[in-house]
């Protein structure tokens, strides 16, 4: 299993933690594939459908996320 974890830019007062991307990761793990090392307390979502919800993805992780995941059906309708 994978999940989504954020890097996240400097805290926003008020409290609020911006994401400036979101790399994948193994669950549980705290490098991403791309190589980054996360906070373990940053926020995480899941891998949805393999694909990335998230508009700020990391590319270098996405990529190598796609070719841990093969396809069972295209994507194209
Ligand atoms: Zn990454």
């Amino acid at each position: 299993m994978h999940e989504m974890r954020a890097e996240h830019g400097p805290a926003e007062p008020g409290g609020d933690r911006p994401v400036d991307f979101w790399h994948v990761v193994a669950s549980g793990a705290d490098v991403a594939l791309c190589g980054r090392v996360l906070h373990r307390d940053a926020a995480v979502q899941p891998v949805q459908d393999g694909e990335p919800a998230a508009e700020q993805y990391c590319e270098p992780c996405l990529a190598a996320f796609r070719e841990k995941v093969t396809p069972v059906t295209p994507a194209t309708p």
